[in-house]
């Protein structure tokens, strides 16, 4: 399968990013995908996203485009099986600016996949606490609203109608300061 990744970045003081914050809405989504209530890492959960946010005063939000190239309703499945693995890897680079950089959050893309299956299934508390990291949704935020006011983008989805042009991976590093980190120097 052909295709290629652009990396676009947007930092926003947390104050301003609230405006994007709906979980009532987002939630009511959210119980409509398989790991609702089957992850640590996803809703239904009593996170206070004041409290959360409240050690940091800025967010750097990192999308990860990846354009897809005469792809077809047939190449789904191989659009799917690329997506998961540059999901995998957007996540492993976020993970690498966590343990590099301390007082810095992190936001991944999609659930917490540190386990072949979440404890969340059989009722066991995480015990990974540390590694398991939310993402923007899961916290509450619109991202369809935020890729589409500041990044100029749209979510697509793989369906059964027709073949995406671009899939999207979005994180984010939470932190006290602007430009704590070259993110280019661990996005690839
Ligand atoms: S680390 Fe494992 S148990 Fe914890 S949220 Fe992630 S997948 Fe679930």
């Amino acid at each position: 399968m052909e295709y290629s990744i652009d990396y676009f970045y947007h930092q926003i003081n947390i104050n301003q990013l609230l405006k994007y914050y709906n979980k009532e809405e987002v939630f009511k989504l959210c119980r409509e995908c398989n790991n609702y209530n089957k992850n640590w890492s996803c809703p239904p959960h009593n996170v206070g996203i004041h409290s959360f946010l409240s050690n940091f005063d800025y967010m750097h939000i990192i999308v990860a485009k990846i354009n897809l190239y005469n792809e077809n309703i047939n190449s789904n499945d191989s659009i799917l099986e690329s997506f998961i693995i540059e999901r995998k890897n957007f996540n492993n680079n976020l993970y690498n600016i966590f343990r590099d950089n301390i007082n810095c959050e992190i936001l991944i893309s999609g659930a917490c996949d540190k386990c072949n299956l979440c404890n969340r299934v059989k009722n066991i508390k995480c015990f990974n606490r540390t590694e398991c990291k939310f993402s923007l949704e899961s916290l509450g935020f619109r991202v369809d609203e935020i890729v589409k006011e500041i990044f100029k983008l749209e979510i697509m989805w793989i369906n059964n109608k027709s073949a995406p042009k671009y899939l999207l991976n979005i994180g984010a590093v939470l932190s006290t300061k602007l430009n704590p980190i070259n993110l280019e120097d661990y996005l690839h």
